[in-house]
């Protein structure tokens, strides 16, 4: 049988191996039904372990940390794996990290990755990982229906909520520089956009799509008469992903757009790189990747074990070579293929036959035609794609964003990543109530008008409120405001829906369209029906009716108010309840005085900016959508913020013209900065840094450092071009550009900075220096 090996090392030479795989549990709290250990060929789990013992543990700490120190190598990679990992509990957890990290750190840098169900985890765990930097993969593989179709308890009952509970712990400010990313394994039955949609909410810094193990034996499943199903799959998601602009990492489609220009493909299932790795299961025994064990029973086998073999031995394999050699080790089929630089026969394990030419792994996969249809595929949507849309690569896109400023094209393509974000985010609420009536709504304006539901997705508060929905312990609220956006899409499409809403405390937002404010401030559940030019609000004690081709304000509707800034515009957002996210109380509906006043500021403060700032005009005009005039400070003070999740909106109290347009330049650097986080890392994760910043006391976390400094240069900025027009310039400009270049000099001294985030910091110092003294 194709793939057997002894368990006497081979002849060959030894190789390095740079990642381990460790089955520190070998049993699982969940019984899904597309599990590799338990419900394929192999079934040596029965006859191993349920936890790695101490004394194999550290001799397999032992066997890497040599292995290392043999070879030199820089990094190991080690995945705490089973089985389920989390099962160990936490204080085991301690000790395995401990004893890991105390062998292999004075060797080689030990990179640390968990793969889990998530089911456990919980903040004892949590606070285990973070101490020892480990970074956590969790499964989930879609919206409900699409996870709990498999990844099911023994009893049945699906994982759904469990798994979501965990990843919303992962997001919170204490563990998520822990959070590594999701794995979704494919079933062509579920509907792609959703599972998209439930991955993106989730907020995942990368996702991996895996496709269900499968062999020329066993074949996966195929819908009759669709001989490409999972291609067509991920080729739904392909586009919606290029479309929503790259909002997440998906290391499939990033293997793919790699490889098509040469580079490595990050991915297993994608043969193009080698695979230098090794499973040490719970009894110390050395195997080869889990995934053969759908080949047959005993497949993964080496025959060695920590406890009596070095790693070299293990690398010795013939097996475990062949997984380093390249193309030549590939089925005459595959080397003959036009795509098999991309492609290279796809996953190992997906190559098994049992009978016939090509018994053994000697095969192309058994999802050949889908890969080969995925690759062109995707090459071909990739180039008319960039052709079309992209920018330009993420790289210039930070060094531009970096230097302080930002072209409108590139703040407005920031800016329109935005959307998909929230699209996710707000799906994941109407996940979380198991109602989607006010989404059938959206989805059926969408239907007939993309871009009025695009309209709505853009508005800054749209994701604001779903983050907050999304909050552990957030408190209801249901999805009232999820109609209002419903009926706000409707209004501008002129197209018929009903929503259920609430009257909260006498108000209705639709956000973008207008607000009503009920004749007396009640809370209670209302319908707003929208019909050609009628808005219709049916609530508990009258019926109100709104006429929405006459723009004028009555005493019961206001339109949304824009500002005219001369070929743009902001709107005055004084109604929208999710508005209420920033440091200070948002200031209630304006009357005409203080509408007035607020558009002759802002108007007054967009020509300081155009005057005066002019480098800082292009970015706002892309990108600042709103301001939230907020209440003033009694005692005269200044007030401005941003709300991380409420890209394209600054709230502000009413104040001079002047200073009002350095508030507006100052808050929507966080928001540019905010954005462009979203989309790449430009500092480490995992790093505990604190900077020492002139703008506060305490030492200040890497983001929040980052973040005061770009904006604080743009302040400093500000004041020295504004020096001659207020006698407080020199002043504040020598007090912000201190603040400034210390913070500068402080980021470079870290190593906590990406490569990316490196070259942030240069461009944004290079800046300053052209300043002068
Ligand atoms: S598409 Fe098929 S033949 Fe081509 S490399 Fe992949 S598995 Fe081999």
């Amino acid at each position: 049988m194709g793939g057997a090996t002894g368990g006497v090392p081979g002849s060959g030479e030894p190789h390095p191996l740079s990642q381990f795989v460790l089955k520190i549990n070998g049993r699982c709290d969940l019984s899904c039904d597309h599990c590799y250990v338990y419900e394929h060929a192999d079934q040596s789990w029965r006859t191993k372990p349920r936890t790695m013992a101490p004394a194999v543990l550290r001799a397999a700490a032992g066997r890497i940390a040599e292995h290392a120190h043999a070879w030199s190598l820089p990094r190991v990679r080690v995945v705490l794996h089973g089985g389920e990992p989390l099962l160990v509990g936490a204080a085991r957890m301690d000790e395995i990290l401990t004893d890991l990290r105390a062998q292999v750190e004075p060797v080689t840098r030990l990179d640390l990755i968990m793969q889990t169900n998530g089911v456990r985890l919980a903040p004892p765990m949590c606070d285990v990982l973070k101490r020892h930097g480990v970074r956590v993969g969790v499964s989930l593989d879609g919206d409900r229906a699409a996870n709990d179709l498999h990844r099911r308890f023994a009893n049945g009952a699906g994982s759904y909520d469990q798994v979501r509970a965990a990843l919303a712990l992962l997001r919170t400010p204490d563990y998520r520089e822990l959070y590594a990313g999701l794995l979704c394994t494919v079933d062509v039955r579920n509907d792609p956009l959703r599972v998209y949609a439930a991955l993106l909410a989730e907020r995942p810094p990368e996702v991996d799509f895996l496709l269900p193990h499968a062999t020329w034996d066993e074949p996966p499943l195929r819908p009759a008469g669709d001989f490409t199903p999972y291609a067509s799959w991920l080729s739904v998601i392909h586009q919606r992903w290029l479309a929503d602009k790259r909002p997440m990492r998906i290391r499939l489609f990033d293997g793919l757009h790699s490889t098509a220009d040469g580079g490595p493909s990050g991915s297993e299932q994608l043969g193009a790189d080698v695979v230098d790795m090794a499973v040490i299961e719970t009894d110390g025994r050395y195997e080869q990747a889990d995934s053969i064990k759908i080949a047959y029973d005993g497949a993964p086998a080496t025959g060695l074990s920590v406890l009596t073999h070095s790693v070299d031995d293990l690398s010795r394999l013939a097996p475990i070579a062949a997984r380093l050699a390249g193309v030549e080790a590939l089925s005459a089929v595959c080397r003959s293929c036009p795509v098999v630089d991309q492609c290279r026969g796809g996953l190992y394990a997906h190559r098994f036959r049992t009978t016939g030419t090509g018994s053994g792994f000697d095969n192309p996969s058994v999802y050949c035609a889908d890969l080969r249809v995925l690759v062109e595929q995707s090459n071909e949507e990739s180039k008319m794609h960039f052709a079309d849309t992209e920018p330009d690569a993420l790289g210039s896109i930070v060094a531009e964003i970096g230097s302080g400023f930002g072209a409108e094209s590139t703040i407005g393509w920031l800016a329109d990543q935005q959307p998909a974000i929230t699209r996710a985010l707000l799906f994941a609420v109407i996940d979380q109530h198991g109602s989607n009536a006010a989404w059938d709504a959206l989805a059926a304006v969408e239907s007939v008008d993309a871009g009025a539901v695009q309209r709505v997705l853009a508005h800054p508060y749209a994701r604001a409120w779903a983050v907050d929905q999304l909050r552990p312990g957030a408190v209801g609220g249901g999805l009232s405001y999820l109609g209002g956006l419903a009926a706000a899409a409707a209004v501008h499409a002129g197209v018929a829906v009903e929503v259920d809403v609430e009257i909260d405390r006498g108000v209705v937002a639709l956000p973008t369209a207008g607000t009503v404010y009920w004749p007396s401030p009640v809370t209670g559940p209302a319908r707003l029906k929208v019909e050609q030019d009628q808005l219709w609000i049916i609530g508990p004690d009258r019926t109100l009716s709104v006429n929405l081709a006459r723009p004028e304000a009555t005493a019961w509707w206001q339109p949304a108010r824009w500002v005219d800034l001369g070929g743009w515009g902001i709107r005055l957002e004084d109604g929208d309840p999710a508005r209420d996210c920033h440091r200070w109380t948002p200031a209630g509906r304006l009357d005409a005085g203080a509408e007035r006043a607020w558009r002759d500021a802002l108007t007054e403060a967009w020509r300081v900016i155009v005057t005066d700032l002019p480098a800082y005009a292009p970015g706002l005009r892309a990108g600042l959508r709103a301001v939230v005039p907020l209440e003033r400070d009694p005692a005269g003070a200044q007030r401005a913020s941003t709300a991380r999740d409420a890209f394209g909106s600054v709230a502000a109290a009413l104040t001079d013209p002047g200073d009002l347009a350095v508030l507006l330049v100052h808050e929507f650097q966080h928001g540019k900065l905010g954005a462009l986080l979203d989309l790449c890392d430009l500092f480490d994760g995992d790093s505990d840094a604190r900077i020492m910043v002139g703008w506060k006391p305490e030492p200040r976390p890497v983001e929040a450092a980052l973040q005061g400094v770009y904006a604080h240069a743009a302040v400093a900025d500000a004041w020295r071009l504004r020096a001659d027009q207020d006698p407080r310039g020199p002043e504040l400009y020598a007090k912000y550009l201190g603040w400034t270049t210390g913070a500068i000099a402080a980021l470079r001294g870290t190593e906590a900075l990406t490569p990316l985030g490196v070259d942030f910091v240069d461009r944004l110092a290079a800046t300053v220096e052209g300043w002068g003294s």
